[in-house]
């Protein structure tokens, strides 16, 4: 384990209990798709650490809930990586605020969703995890 591994692990904590109601409702989600056999990964993204379920979210291809992300493909994942970044701006209000974004806006017009399009193309992380095989094909 490499010394920025292990800062990842120690910072693992406090962001999980920033973002405590979007991670347990992760976690769930995690127990009910390993249960259904969807691979699961440590990961990180720039400083954050993330648990990637290799699995679609409920009705959609991905979702980031806290320091859990599910992903239906490796493609996606910056993207929903990156909404961690407004998840830290408004931590325990994140569901209720996407969630009223969502209702009044859409999914792809909701401002979160666009501010988190816009901070994943100009974020300067790359995603990798600690299983090998499992980092970003280079394009
Ligand atoms: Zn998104």
């Amino acid at each position: 384990m490499r010394p920025s591994d292990l800062a990842r692990a120690a910072f693992a904590l406090p962001l999980a209990l920033w973002t405590l109601p979007q991670t347990l409702v992760g976690l769930a989600l995690v127990v009910l798709r390993a249960a259904q056999g969807a691979k699961l990964d440590l990961c990180a993204f720039g400083p954050f650490p993330f648990l990637v379920v290799h699995a679609p979210g409920p009705r959609c291809a991905g979702i980031s809930l806290g320091v859990v992300v599910l992903a239906s493909s490796p493609s996606i994942l910056k993207h929903e990586c990156s909404h961690l970044v407004t998840g830290l701006w408004l931590s325990w209000l994140y569901l209720p605020v996407y969630g009223l974004e969502y209702l009044c806006f859409g999914h792809d017009r909701s401002p979160h969703e666009r501010l988190t399009c816009w901070l994943s193309e100009r974020l300067p992380w790359r995603w990798r995890c600690a299983r090998v095989g499992c980092e970003p094909r280079p394009r």
